[in-house]
């Protein structure tokens, strides 16, 4: 794998604003990873690439990353980053709305990272319960958004991504079959683990 053009990847997105994994959080996904070496990881919300090259270079031998992202000019910016660097035979992207994409999906994967429509999380969880493999593992970023998630003002803009995000936290809590943590890295991470 080509590091040097995924620090390059990285630094134009960051100058461009799109919403790359920061650097805390992916270092606690790097542990796990590290740990388990897994064989499929499922992604929601692709971007540029950026945290699945990051997750590729981890992966079990032969071991695959699903990722799905809809939006068309970042799809192309995708394939041709993970081209560049050499991955394309560990990341395939599905194009299209993880909405629509999810339910037609039949694969077991070991991690799924949530990290697209906020307003949506419950539905991916649901999804990724589906298809996680028995010890898998689930992680969704920006779970405390911006801090607003564990305030009490209630009277931005984001309120119904915070309703949402708060539901995912209360259902991953209250779900007899997971473990779940809350950390406040980078913009917040949960972390659900199947008993
Ligand atoms: N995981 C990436 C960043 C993803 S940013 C990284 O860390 O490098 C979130 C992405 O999710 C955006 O590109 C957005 O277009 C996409 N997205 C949001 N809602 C989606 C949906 N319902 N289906 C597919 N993609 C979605
Ligand atoms: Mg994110």
């Amino acid at each position: 794998m080509n590091e040097i053009e995924l620090e390059r990847i990285k630094q134009k997105a960051l100058d461009e604003h799109i919403p790359i994994i920061m650097d805390d959080t992916l270092e606690v996904i790097e542990k796990y990873l590290k740990e388990k070496n897994p064989t499929k990881i499922l992604e929601i919300g692709t971007a540029v690439g950026y945290s699945a090259m990051c997750f590729s270079k981890y992966l079990a031998e032969n071991g695959k990353i699903d990722t799905i992202e809809r939006d068309e000019e970042r799809i192309q910016e995708a394939k041709m980053n993970i081209k560049n660097v050499g991955v394309e035979d560990k990341i395939n992207i599905y194009e299209g709305d993880a909405v629509e994409i999810l339910p037609t999906l039949n694969d077991k994967y070991d991690m799924v990272f949530i990290d697209a429509a906020k307003g949506k999380y419950l539905f991916f969880l649901k999804e990724a319960l589906r298809m996680l493999n028995k010890n898998g593992i689930i992680f969704a970023d920006n779970i405390l958004y911006k801090g607003y998630v564990m305030s009490d003002y209630n009277k931005h803009k984001q309120r119904t991504a915070v309703r949402n995000l708060r539901e995912y936290i209360k259902e991953v809590s209250e779900n007899p079959n997971l473990e779940t943590e809350i950390l406040e890295v980078g913009d917040g991470l949960a972390i659900s683990k199947i008993k």
